[in-house]
């Protein structure tokens, strides 16, 4: 779990919350990124293609 600012109002809200709990922003989970091993160019975990070289 990670505290992450709300964009709106700034407040420290858990990662996991999906809501600010001061505004009601909704906050989008944290994506998980990891380099990828042709270009090095960070990408989506969950993406397995590299936009940058394919
Ligand atoms: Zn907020
Ligand atoms: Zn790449």
């Amino acid at each position: 779990m990670a505290l992450i600012d709300c964009s709106n109002c700034g407040a420290q809200i858990s990662d996991k919350s999906g809501t600010c709990i001061h505004c009601g922003t909704p906050i989008p989970p944290k994506k998980v990124m990891k380099p990828c091993p042709e270009c090095s160019t960070m990408v989506e975990e969950n993406v397995y293609e590299c936009p940058e070289c394919g």
